[in-house]
């Protein structure tokens, strides 16, 4: 009965056979604990054993924090031209072409209307799997349009930052963006309108030069690292050591820089709570 013999081989397969379906599972680079998808779904992406927030696109927050289907997206379609033509280890032109393929996406914010408790509202929430949720000049024209939007319709604006920082492939476009949205939001702010600035892990560089921090109300999620320059930069030019925590959320909001550090799983009452008290 040789068929009912374990050879190695055999053994390997059952082993494999086993082995966790892709997709399926999860783990918790925090604290190393597997999660159910539909678990980790199901606590807005956060680890329920450590609190990590993972890290999640627009498409997820938007649910997140909107009334189901109530979301419009607009210019999905906008993609960034190459108008510097530039070419590092790879041409940006095709370093795009390959992140819209990859992510579906085509750039790294998504903006569109919606409802809020049956209030309207203007959102916007990055992608950091699109260039490292890059700003270029797409992303900038896209929170201004959102800007603008809130503006004419006199509705609220939330906006969820995750990003890397300027776009280096745009060059001084990029650092453009900047001023373009500082200079909306300064509108939006003359009109009285409230905008809430979400930050997740990571929001760093000209995001948080520019549009992040200019909130009426600045939330960002426990422990995302929040800052301009990283750590590492900090460290070398003064010769310090920084102090623990340094750059996350809980300190920021220790040191002023913050004004809630608020759960994902109550991020969507606290900004609509918010949005009643603005009202
Ligand atoms: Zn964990």
């Amino acid at each position: 009965m040789s068929w009912f013999k374990r050879s190695k081989e055999n053994i390997a397969a059952e082993t494999q056979k086993r082995e966790i379906p892709d997709g399926l599972w999860t783990k918790c680079e925090q604290c190393g604990e597997i999660i159910h998808m539909t678990e980790l779904q199901k606590n807005f992406y956060t680890c329920s054993k450590c609190n990590a927030h993972f890290r999640i696109g627009s498409e997820e927050y938007i649910s997140i924090l909107l009334d189901p289907g109530s979301f419009k997206e607009h210019d999905a379609k906008m993609r960034s031209g190459d108008p510097l033509k530039f070419v590092d280890s790879k041409k940006y032109r095709d370093r795009t072409a390959e992140a819209i393929k990859k992510t579906h996406l085509h750039d790294a914010v998504r903006w569109g209307t919606g409802t809020m408790d049956k209030r309207p509202v203007v959102v916007a929430a990055m992608d950091f799997t699109f260039i490292g949720g890059s700003m270029g000049s797409v992303v900038g024209e896209k929170i201004g349009r959102a800007i603008d939007r809130a503006l004419k319709a006199k509705t609220p604006l939330v906006l969820v930052s995750s990003s890397g920082g300027a776009r280096m492939m745009e060059g001084a476009l990029s650092l453009m963006q900047m001023a373009k949205t500082s200079a909306k939001l300064a509108r939006l702010a003359e009109a009285r309108i409230p905008f809430i600035s979400v930050m997740t892990d990571p929001t760093t560089g000209g995001v948080t030069a520019s549009y992040a921090m200019l909130g009426d109300v600045n939330i960002g999620e426990p422990g995302a690292l929040i800052g301009f320059a990283g750590p590492r930069v900090i460290k070398q030019t003064i010769g310090k050591d920084l102090p623990p925590g340094f750059q996350r959320s809980e300190f920021l909001l220790d040191h002023g820089f913050l004004d809630l550090v608020v759960h994902r799983r109550d991020m969507r009452h606290t900004v609509s709570t918010l949005f009643s008290h603005f009202a």
